[in-house]
Parts: structure tokens; C-alpha cells; sequence
């Protein structure tokens, strides 16, 4: 008989946490898993899904205004917030069941409640105490709201799908994806909204072309862009929140939601019984097999500070469970060209090196880029563009980096997003025949080079 109730104690069944649980436990591998919260973590409840459910919603408003030029008569168009914000939650509700099944057919021991790390094999969870031969620590991050004199009056990610009301004017304030995407989302559904970020422009990090071109697109689309300023102050008035920016102008709005970032969830998970720190953004560092220093306890998904994404979580789980589980081969998680979409108002889709990394990673590179106006809105009269790119090793001719900004991004790069994994070549784009009449056809009939 073990001594240890589990094999495997999993604290956190978000993307990461779920997927080991189930993964283990079908190797024959003796599974519990702690949740606090929600099951499915943040993607599930706060995160992807509710959000790209509002971003469909808010997409609807460009399709009334494109159809007229088609010749439909559409009637002045009306949201009505609480419709969409109950058929969200009807929906997580369900998708919270599937988890719920899945990790019942799977025969892991669900534990409802906090989990506080006792020792290097047992945690505590209410007044019971699990002990494992191996802690898994999947709990992922938690929005962060700087300080500032009425930081309090501000929304997260975690409150802004319930709102009770729908906010006529709306503030975000940050200038990552999860900013700018909740920017387009409400100012689609009809909010004046604003953003307000201390940086030029939105979405640091991204290539730079995209990042002007996608701040001129949501500009274009109705987000009125406060660019070089920050919060300094919210005040709460009888006629909403006025907000000071620190360039002296005031803002009033009804809604402000902070976006500036999240950190590790690490409070009172009891990681200093243990001896565990973790860095200044409440991460814990790990190796390639995902072990903490404490050989006993491990830890993946955004905790772990790598690209904050699901399909990362889910691959960073399927990589643990095999190295510890399977007896095969070890195998080491590839971070490389990992294929990513922004849903901002157009999607932004992206995979490989932007042109910036790519001319510090090789010698010599060629740029093949393009804006046009796709033909979808040639009879609307929209007057949206789209932007094309591929950044190609000049010496290999390997296409490293692929960027698109226009409608459906994410759909397009997923599937270029092999082709740049894969290691193909521009001749091998050139090479291939394009699909008539497509946006897309666009990637594979670049030929003019526009820069080296
Ligand atoms: P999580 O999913 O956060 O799960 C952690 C779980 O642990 C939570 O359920 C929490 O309640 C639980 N927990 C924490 N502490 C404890 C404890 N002590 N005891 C018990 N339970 C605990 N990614 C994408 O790929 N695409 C997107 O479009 C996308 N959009 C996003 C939009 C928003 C607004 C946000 C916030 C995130 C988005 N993400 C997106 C990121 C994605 O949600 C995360 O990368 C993913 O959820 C990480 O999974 P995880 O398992 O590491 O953690």
C-alpha cells in the first residue's frame, strides 16, 4: 500500500492543472485535483472563451453597417447587454459541466476548496490534508491593478463579463492584448471608449509595422487612443468616474477596467513552507521537466512566467505527464514558433519573428509586406485594410516570421503557423497555388520584395 493518498495532487484545474490531471490519470496514475474558483480555470470562465464570445458579439455592429451596401435593408440595430451577458454565463455553465464529466470519466478525485501547500507532500484544503508523492502547481496568474488614488473604482478581466449594466462610456487602461481586444469589444457594442496607455502605441512586443498598423485600425474603428499618459487618480461622482491622466486632462466615464497586467496566484498557496520564491511578477521557475527546487513539486502553465496562452498550458501538461509518467524517451516543450491571435477590432494573427527579431537573429532578411482593402468591403464601403507579411532568412530563404491584420487572422495563421513550424520556404509559398478569391491568396502570391 502507498503511503501517500495520491501520486499526483494537482492544485489548480485551469487549462494546465485539468489536462495533467487527466492525462496521469490515464496512464493509470493515482489523481486528485484542487479548485478553488471555477473549473476550467481562467480561459474557460475569464478569460478566452467568454471573450471571444463578446468579441463575436461585437463584430455584428461592422456586419449591419457592411450589409446595406449589399442591398439588405437592416432596421437601426439595438444590443441589448443583458441578452449576451446571460447567454455567456449559460454557456460557461455548460462548458464548466463538460470539465466536471471529463475529469469524473477519467476517475480523478475532484476537491472543491483552496489549497495550501503544508509540506513537500501535503496540502491543505479546508480542515482535510491530501498528502502526493508529486504536488502539481497549476494555478496560473491573477490581474494586477497599479496603485493610484481610486484604483478600487477599477474592473479586471474578472468582473467585466457580469456587469450589471452595460457602460454607455468605457476606459481601458493598459496596452497589451487583453487591453486592446476588451477596447474593440465594447466599443463595438456601442460604448465610447477610450484607451489609455503610458506607451506610443498599443501591443509592445508585437512587430512594429503590425503594431502601427493594427493601433491606426482600432483607431479607425471608433477607440478614441490616449497615448503617453497614465491614471493618476479616479474619482467616484454622482454622474460616473472621472478619471485624471497624468497629462492633466480628465476623462468621465461609466466603467474603467484595468488591464495592466497579472501575476502569479500565489497567495496563501503556502509556498513558503516549502521554501519556494518565486520572481517580482509572482512566478515560479522551473526546469525542462517542469520541477520546481523542490524535487517533489512541480509547476506549469502561466505560474511559470512562459508565453501566457492555453494551447501552451495544455502542451506544457501533455510534456510532464510524459516525462514522469509514460517511461518513454523524455521529450523537451518547443516554445518556437508558436502561432498566436489578438481579437481586437480587426484580429491581429501571428506566428514566428517579428521584422525587428528577425534582423538580430539573422545576417540578412527579406520583407515581403502588403495593405490592401480586402473585397468584402469593396461594396460596403468599409474602409478597413488588411495587412499582409512574411519575413524570410535571406540565406535559407526559410519564412520565419508570418503577420496578418484583417478579418479572421487568427483562422488564416493557424494553418501558415505549420508551413513556419515545418521549416518551408518562400519558394515553397511561391510554389503553391492560392485559393481564389481569398484574402489569404495573398501569402502565397507576395513576390515583390518590399524591403531586405
Ligand atoms: P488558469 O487557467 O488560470 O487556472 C488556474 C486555476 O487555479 C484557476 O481555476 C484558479 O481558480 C485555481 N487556483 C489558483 N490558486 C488555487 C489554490 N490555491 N487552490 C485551488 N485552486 C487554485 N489564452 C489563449 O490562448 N487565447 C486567448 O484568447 C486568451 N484570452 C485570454 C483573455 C483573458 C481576459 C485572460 C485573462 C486570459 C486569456 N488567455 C488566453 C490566457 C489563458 O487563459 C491562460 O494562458 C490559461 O488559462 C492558463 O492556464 P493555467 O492552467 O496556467 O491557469
Amino acid at each position: 500500500m502507498t503511503k501517500y493518498d495520491f501520486d499526483l495532487l494537482v492544485i489548480g484545474a485551469g487549462s494546465g492543472g485539468v489536462r495533467a490531471a487527466r492525462t496521469a490519470a490515464g496512464q493509470g496514475v493515482k489523481v486528485g485535483i484542487i479548485e478553488d474558483r471555477y473549473w476550467g480555470g481562467t480561459c474557460v470562465n475569464v478569460g478566452c472563451v467568454p471573450k471571444k464570445l463578446y468579441s463575436y458579439a461585437a463584430h455584428f455592429a461592422e456586419n449591419f453597417a457592411d450589409a446595406a451596401g449589399y442591398g439588405w435593408t437592416v432596421a437601426k440595430p439595438a444590443f441589448h447587454w443583458p441578452t449576451l451577458r446571460d447567454n455567456r454565463a449559460a454557456e460557461i455553465l455548460r462548458l464548466n459541466g463538460i470539465y466536471n464529466t471529463l475529469l469524473e470519466n477519467s476517475s480523478v478525485q475532484r476537491i472543491d476548496g483552496r489549497g495550501k501547500i503544508l509540506s513537500e507532500n501535503s496540502v491543505q484544503v479546508g480542515d482535510k490534508t491530501y498528502t502526493a508523492e508529486r504536488l502539481l502547481i497549476a494555478t496560473g496568474t491573477w490581474p494586477f491593478v497599479p496603485e493610484f488614488s481610486g484604483a478600487e473604482h477599477c474592473l479586471t478581466s474578472n468582473e467585466i463579463f457580469d456587469l450589471p449594466e452595460f457602460p454607455k462610456r468605457f476606459l481601458v487602461y493598459g496596452g497589451g492584448y487583453i487591453a486592446v481586444e476588451f477596447a474593440s469589444i465594447f466599443n463595438g457594442l456601442g460604448a465610447e471608449t477610450h484607451l489609455v496607455y503610458r506607451g506610443d502605441k498599443p501591443l509592445r512586443g508585437f512587430d512594429e509595422e503590425v503594431r502601427e498598423f493594427a493601433h491606426n485600425e482600432i483607431a479607425a474603428h471608433g477607440v478614441q487612443m490616449q497615448l503617453g499618459c497614465e491614471i493618476i487618480a479616479i474619482e467616484k461622482q454622482a454622474t460616473g468616474l472621472l478619471v485624471k491622466l497624468s497629462d492633466g486632462r480628465h476623462l468621465e466615464v461609466d466603467a474603467v477596467l484595468s488591464a495592466t497586467g497579472r501575476r502569479g496566484n500565489v497567495e496563501n498557496l503556502g509556498l513558503e513552507n516549502v521554501g519556494l520564491e518565486v520572481n517580482k511578477s509572482g512566478e515560479l521557475s522551473v526546469d525542462g521537466n517542469f520541477c520546481t527546487q523542490v524535487p517533489s513539486i512541480y509547476a506549469l502553465g502561466d505560474i511559470t512566467g512562459g508565453p501566457q496562452l492555453t494551447p501552451v498550458a495544455l502542451a506544457e501538461a501533455m510534456v510532464f505527464v510524459h516525462n514522469l509518467y509514460s517511461g518513454k524517451e523524455p521529450r523537451k516543450m518547443d516554445y518556437k514558433n508558436i502561432a498566436t491571435a489578438v481579437f481586437c477590432h480587426p484580429n491581429i494573427g501571428t506566428v514566428g519573428l517579428g521584422e525587428e527579431e528577425a534582423r538580430k537573429a539573422y545576417p540578412a532578411i527579406r520583407v515581403y509586406s502588403t495593405n490592401f482593402k480586402p473585397m468584402r468591403n469593396t461594396l460596403s464601403g468599409n474602409t478597413s485594410r488588411t495587412l499582409m507579411k512574411l519575413i524570410v532568412d535571406d540565406a535559407t530563404d526559410k519564412v520565419v516570421g508570418c503577420h496578418v491584420v484583417g478579418s479572421d487572422a487568427g483562422e488564416l495563421v493557424q494553418g501558415i503557423g505549420i508551413a513556419v513550424k515545418a521549416g518551408l520556404t518562400k519558394a515553397d509559398f511561391d510554389a503553391t497555388i492560392g485559393i481564389h478569391p481569398t484574402s489569404a491568396e495573398e501569402l502565397v502570391t507576395m513576390r515583390t520584395l518590399t524591403r531586405n
